[in-house]
C-alpha cells in the first residue's frame, strides 16, 4: 500500500454521534455510516482483510469530522481505505475524469464556451459518459465564456501582490466571475492581487477518487508555492472552502509522514474569512453600500466550510449590509459532495441527501440561493430551480 499514516482507530469511543450526523448513511442502507466504515472496519483492514464495495458510498462530506468528540479523522480514514482498495482492485474510469478535473479543466482552456457546454449536453455525448459512470441526470457544470476565463488568467500578470488568489478548478474554468468579484472587492480594500499559474488542483477530487498518489503530487507542488509565499510575506484567498481546507489542513493530516507539506498551511484563508477581517478592522468600509437589492436571499453552507471551523463569515458579512434580507437555510448538505452526485448509482442518493435543502430553498421564497460552493450551487439550482452566486458576488453588488 502506497500509504502507510493511517489514524489509529481506538480512538473512536464507539459513541455513534457521527452515524447520527452522516448524510449519506441517512439516505441509502447501502453505506454501512462513519463508525462502522471508518474507524470499526479500519480494524480488521490492519489485520489484512479486503475491504468492501460499501467504503465507495462515503462522499468525504466530513459530516462525520465535525460532530465527532474524539477527533476521530473518520472521513480520511475512509478515503485512505479507499485509495488502498482502488490500488488493488482498479481505478474506476469516472474517478479518473472526476479527480483529474484540474488537468481536464486546462485542455478546456483554448475552447469557446458554446461548443463545450453544447457537446455537454448532447444527448449521445451523455450516453457515453453515463457507460463511463456519469449518471445521465447529473447537473453537469457550464463553462464560463472563453473571455471570462481568460480575463482571470491574465490577472497572473498583476506583479508583486501580498494577495495570491487561489481561484480553484470551479472557478477557473466554470465561474471565473466570481474570482474577479472578489478581486474587485479586494482591490476596493487597497490590495493587488495575482492569480499565480505556479499553484495546480488542490488534489480534493484526486483524493475522493481514490488517486491518493497523484493528489500527494499536487500536495508537493503546491506546499513548495505556499513556501515561496509564505517568503514574501503573501497570503493566500480562495473563493472555494474545498480548496481552502484541503490547503490548510489535509495535507497534513493526509500525508504526515512528509515534511513540510503543512508547514505554509497558515496563509491560506477563505474569501469570506479575510474579507469579513477586512470589515471588522475597518479596511473595507460597509457605509458606502451603493443599492441593496429587494426580496429574500437564500444562504446554504457548504459542509467543507463547516469542516474549516471558521463560522459562517460570508453569512456574518451580508448580516452587515443595512436592509439586506439573508436567511440561512440550515437544512444540511446539498448532496453533491464535490462530484459524488455525478455518478451513477450515486445521484439518486445526492437528491435524497439533498432534499431537505432543497424544499427549504422552495419553501424560503428567495429569488436567489446563496453559497460559497460552486458544486454546491449547481445542485441547489438542479434540485430547488433557483438561480445561484457566491454570496460574495452578491456584496460586490451591494458596493457597487
Ligand atoms: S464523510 Fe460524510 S458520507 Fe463519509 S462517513 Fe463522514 S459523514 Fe458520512
Ligand atoms: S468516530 Fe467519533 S463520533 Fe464516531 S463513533 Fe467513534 S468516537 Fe463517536
Amino acid at each position: 500500500m502506497e500509504h502507510d499514516a493511517r489514524h489509529n482507530p481506538d480512538d473512536c469511543t464507539a459513541c455513534s454521534i457521527c452515524t447520527l450526523h452522516c448524510p449519506v448513511a441517512m439516505a441509502t442502507l447501502k453505506f454501512r455510516g462513519p463508525k462502522m466504515t471508518g474507524p470499526a472496519y479500519e480494524r480488521f483492514r490492519l489485520a489484512g482483510f479486503d475491504d468492501d464495495e460499501a467504503l465507495q458510498y462515503c462522499s468525504n462530506c466530513k459530516n462525520c469530522e465535525i460532530a465527532c468528540p474524539s477527533g476521530v479523522p473518520v472521513a480520511n480514514l475512509n478515503m485512505l481505505a479507499r485509495a488502498a482498495y482502488c490500488q488493488k482492485n482498479g481505478h474506476a474510469a469516472r474517478d479518473m475524469l472526476t479527480g483529474y478535473c484540474g488537468d481536464l479543466g486546462k485542455l478546456s482552456l483554448p475552447l469557446p464556451a458554446f461548443m463545450l457546454n453544447s457537446s455537454l449536453k448532447n444527448p449521445l455525448i451523455r450516453a457515453l459518459l453515463e457507460r463511463v459512470g456519469i449518471d445521465r441526470r447529473a447537473p453537469l457544470p457550464s463553462f464560463a465564456p472563453l473571455a471570462q476565463r481568460r480575463r482571470l488568467r491574465e490577472k497572473r500578470r498583476a506583479g508583486k501582490a501580498r494577495v495570491v488568489l487561489f481561484p480553484g478548478c470551479f472557478t477557473r474554468y466554470y465561474e471565473p466571475q466570481v474570482g474577479l468579484d472578489i478581486i474587485k472587492i479586494l482591490e476596493k480594500a487597497g490590495y493587488t492581487v495575482t492569480v499565480p499559474n505556479e499553484f495546480v488542483c488542490c488534489g480534493l477530487p484526486l483524493v475522493t477518487g481514490g488517486l491518493i498518489g497523484a493528489a500527494r503530487k499536487r500536495a508537493r507542488i503546491n506546499s513548495l508555492a505556499l513556501k515561496r509565499r509564505a517568503k514574501a510575506g503573501a497570503l493566500v484567498i480562495t473563493p472555494c472552502p474545498s480548496c481552502a481546507l484541503m490547503l490548510r489542513h489535509e495535507y497534513g493530516a493526509l500525508f504526515p509522514e512528509e515534511e513540510g507539506l503543512a508547514d505554509n498551511g497558515h496563509i491560506v484563508l477563505e474569501a469570506g474569512e479575510f474579507i469579513l477581517n477586512l470589515i471588522l478592522n475597518g479596511r473595507l468600509s460597509l457605509s458606502k453600500i451603493r443599492s441593496v437589492p429587494e426580496g429574500v436571499f437564500a444562504y446554504h453552507a457548504p459542509c467543507h466550510l463547516r469542516a474549516l471551523g471558521t463560522g459562517l463569515p460570508a453569512l456574518e458579512i451580508l448580516g452587515h449590509v443595512p436592509g439586506l434580507h439573508v436567511e440561512n437555510m440550515d437544512a444540511g448538505c446539498c448532496g453533491i459532495a464535490g462530484s459524488y452526485g455525478f455518478k451513477k448509482g450515486k445521484y439518486e442518493i445526492a437528491m435524497r441527501v439533498g432534499s431537505g435543502l432543497f424544499a427549504a430553498l422552495k419553501d424560503s421564497g428567495a429569488k436567489l440561493a446563496l453559497s460559497e460552493c460552486g458544486t454546491c450551487r449547481v445542485q441547489m439550482k438542479h434540485g430547488a430551480g433557483l438561480p445561484t452566486a457566491h454570496p460574495l458576488s452578491l456584496l460586490l453588488d451591494c458596493l457597487g
